[in-house]
């Protein structure tokens, strides 16, 4: 996924132990992080863990208080020195896309390019280009409020696009979209982007359109970062339950740690779970207390077989599997799934998918994947 440039380049922007303060509230509390030319990096956190305040530093909208900022190895943030944002070569689209509600969609987009001072010719052909590649021909003479929020989201991205600036800083540019047009427009922008082989660093709440978008995933928790890496290896290894419930591993059950043939295995009141251990830096021994975490697609129904069939699935099957006695609480119609929620143990509620419905009461046996469970000291 990642393009070559992204390989070979040094860092176009580095952050470095990036502190910054709103009265008692530390934003952000030592973050650092590299993003090479070409790259994009998707930033994911819960609201209010920091992100806007990230892109704002780097944006030149705020100065940071500890730490400092180079974009192509030239400083321009610290707690004493602040680069203008004109002067950055960057530019930023904002959640509400910030338009002039007065100017027409060209001018919108010519802004940037007059300020640069450019001839009329030369703003005429940026303009169209820019149009084009957003598939807003013909809207030229539009005001912002006569053009959908998809529309107008465009008419941001195309502004920001068309003074070719070194970086771009997207804050949450499709949270104001509905469903279907977002996931429409994030596979756009990933490929326009990819396309312009444009070095962008996007925040978002949302981890579909993180994923949708990033070469690497920063994941942000209370104004630090939780992991840095390919959204692959975040997926599958998740550095906290704070990532992990982040990430779609929103099954959670406590237990404490045994020795299992294969490494460890986490006690927990619907059974002994065989999982993987996500945290290097904090490796649990035998007694601990932990925590398992996995999805809901991650567990399927283990039908009850004859006495034959058992004995070839146990010895065939189970040493890369944990069984989980539960019992179906409430199954709903989802389109493409069943979602039941199920109790197992004293009281734990589990989620998971399957294709067909699950009878309210009736008890199940489910099997979950060794790979799939997450185990987290606690
Ligand atoms: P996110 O974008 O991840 O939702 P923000 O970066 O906007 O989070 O905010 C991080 C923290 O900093 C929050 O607690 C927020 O209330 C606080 N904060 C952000 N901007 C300001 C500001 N201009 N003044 C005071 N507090 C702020
Ligand atoms: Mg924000």
């Amino acid at each position: 996924m990642q393009t070559s440039a992204a390989q070979t380049t040094s860092p176009l922007l580095e952050v470095s132990n990036m502190v910054k303060r709103y009265g008692e509230v530390k934003a952000l509390n030592g973050v650092s992080l590299d993003l090479k030319e070409g790259e994009i990096i998707s930033v994911l956190g819960p609201s209010g863990c920091g992100k806007s305040t990230l892109l704002q530093l780097v944006a030149g909208l705020a100065q940071p208080d500890e730490g400092e900022i180079r974009l192509l190895g030239q400083k321009i943030a610290s707690s004493t020195k602040m680069v203008p944002p004109e002067k950055r070569g960057v530019n930023m689209v904002f959640q509400d896309y910030a338009l002039w509600p007065h100017m027409n969609v060209y001018d919108n987009v010519a802004y940037g390019l007059k300020q640069k001072r450019l001839g009329t010719d030369a703003i005429r052909k940026k303009v169209q280009e820019a149009l084009e590649l957003l598939h807003l021909e013909g809207f030229e003479h539009r005001l912002p409020p006569q053009l959908s929020g998809g529309q107008q989201q465009r008419v941001a991205i195309a502004r920001a696009l068309v003074t070719e600036p070194r970086l771009m800083l997207l804050d949450e540019p499709l949270s104001n979209l509905d469903m279907r047009l977002r996931i429409e427009m994030r596979s756009e922008m990933a490929v326009l982007f990819r396309r312009l082989k444009m070095s962008v660093f996007h925040v978002t709440h949302d981890p579909e359109e993180a994923f949708a978008m990033a070469d690497r995933l920063l994941i942000m928790r209370s104004g630090a970062i939780d992991q840095f890496a390919s959204p692959i290896e975040c997926y599958n290894r998740p550095a906290s339950r704070q990532a992990a419930s982040l990430l779609g591993a929103i099954n959670h059950l406590s237990g404490e740690f045994v020795a299992a043939p294969e490494g460890l295995a986490l006690k927990t009141p619907a059974g002994i779970l065989h999982g993987v251990h996500c945290e290097p830096e904090n490796a649990p021994r035998a007694g601990m207390a932990g925590e398992v975490r996995f999805r809901p697609e991650a567990l399927t129904v283990f039908s009850v077989p004859t006495a034959n069939e058992s004995q070839m699935v146990n010895s065939h099957d189970l040493p890369n599997h944990s069984l989980l006695e539960a019992r179906v609480i409430h199954c709903t119609f989802e389109g493409s799934n069943w979602r039941s929620l199920l109790e197992c143990g004293e009281g734990s509620r589990l989620y998971m998918l399957s294709g067909e419905p699950l009878q309210p009461g009736a008890s199940v046996s489910l099997r979950l994947p060794r790979e799939a469970a997450l185990l987290y000291a606690t």
